[in-house]
């Protein structure tokens, strides 16, 4: 392959995935995000309109201002199936082009039984939502609350689910369904579906998910990092007290994972006799402003924002957003917020935003949903330029 012709192929995919995942849709939104003249970008959309993989949908008025022509992925039917698998539950349904979802729901999903009872009731769920879809479906996402192998689309060392280290989640599907399939960390993909529900907001953030367990996914010039390992961002066992004899699901003492997630503050709370037995008891009573429970909270997204504080005076993100179910809680949010701007240097404050995220509970969803239908369109690709 000439030189040439790779520039013009990556720069063609770089388009077709920014369309996907729907951070773009007009040819000036694809100058900013690529910093490519538009008159570049102008020729390569050109070029894949006459492929067929991009289609012209008209001219749209934003904000009041001049219409500008929308671009789109051509076959605007096709989706793919994802799971947000979490430990107790998991949510499945479709995903199409540009972000969108469709009959999504949650169902009962228990890590602890080990990988094969649960992704065999995931086949039912998956054909159940098959039988509703109209379309054509291309590929499978999966997002798992576990580090991933992404060489064999496998859980890596998981912490909280027996049996799963090693299990070939990506092929059980790809046998099941014959579709392409792509894994990943379910905070990874918090950061990707974030990033694509708010556009052209902040390309360089980090975006963490605060459940039962803690996750960082971070994105580098709008596209996720996953490090030398597939480790970036992994924050949970990070150190942050020397005195606290929790043992951590990884064998070390005093990591984050202990002090300020979810599990850690059922456990803390239950031993201080307060009736909590899962991360959303504690949810529940924060809500009804239980004082201790507030000041556990409180405490929690302090540690948390120790941590994220070296991160941000390391990494100078545009942003930090907060999600999973304990985003929703003020004095958490708040806590956070306050420890990153008492630690933080100015020049890396200047215009950093600290905020729960927007795309709600369906952010790891719409990443999954964004990395499947991109691996869709990197083998239409291939296809492409074999002919
Ligand atoms: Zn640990």
């Amino acid at each position: 392959m000439t030189k040439r012709r790779a520039v013009v192929k990556n720069s063609s995919k770089h388009i077709l995935f920014l369309l996907a995942s729907g951070q773009a849709n007009t040819r000036t939104e694809l100058a900013h995000l690529t910093g490519s003249p538009l008159s570049t970008i102008s020729d390569t959309v050109q070029s894949l309109i006459r492929q067929g993989l991009v289609s012209d949908e008209g001219s749209v008025c934003f904000s009041g201002g001049r219409p500008r022509q929308v671009l789109a992925i051509s076959h605007s039917d096709e989706f793919a199936l994802v799971a947000d698998i979490g430990r107790h539950h998991v949510r499945a349904g479709i995903a199409r082009y540009g972000g969108s979802t469709e009959l999504v729901r949650t169902s009962q999903f228990d890590t602890f039984k080990g990988p094969e009872p649960g992704l065999q009731a995931l086949d039912s769920i998956f054909e159940s939502v098959l039988s509703q879809a109209s379309g054509s479906f291309r590929s499978i996402g999966i997002a798992l609350p576990s580090p991933v192998n992404l060489d064999t689309g496998s859980p890596n060392q998981p912490a909280t689910m027996p049996g799963w280290d090693g299990y070939p989640v990506r092929r059980h599907f790809e046998e099941h369904f014959g579709v392409p399939v792509t894994v990943d960390n379910d905070a990874n993909l918090l950061a990707v579906g974030e990033s694509s529900f708010r556009r052209l907001s902040h390309s360089n953030l980090i975006a963490v998910k605060v459940g039962t367990g803690i996750g960082a996914g971070v994105i580098v010039g709008g596209n996720l990092y996953h490090g030398a390992w597939n480790e970036a961002g992994d924050i949970t066992h990070v150190r942050v007290v020397d005195s606290n004899p929790l043992r951590c699901s990884c064998g070390q003492m005093g990591c984050l994972e202990t002090v300020a997630s979810g599990y850690a503050l059922v456990r803390t709370l239950s031993e201080a006799g307060i009736a909590v037995s899962q991360t959303m008891d504690v949810v529940d009573l924060a809500r009804r402003d239980v004082p201790e429970v507030v000041s556990a909270l409180r405490r929690a997204g302090a540690y948390l924002g120790q941590v994220l504080a070296v991160s941000v005076n390391f990494f100078n993100p545009e942003a930090v957003y907060i999600g999973g179910i304990f985003s929703t809680l003020k004095p958490f949010i708040s806590a956070v917020q306050q420890e990153i701007r008492q630690r933080c240097h100015p020049l890396v404050m200047k215009g950093l935003a600290i905020e729960r995220t927007q795309s709600g509970i369906d952010a790891e969803f719409i990443g999954a949903g964004v990395f499947a239908l991109q691996q869709a369109l990197r083998n239409d690709m291939q296809t492409f330029m074999r002919q």
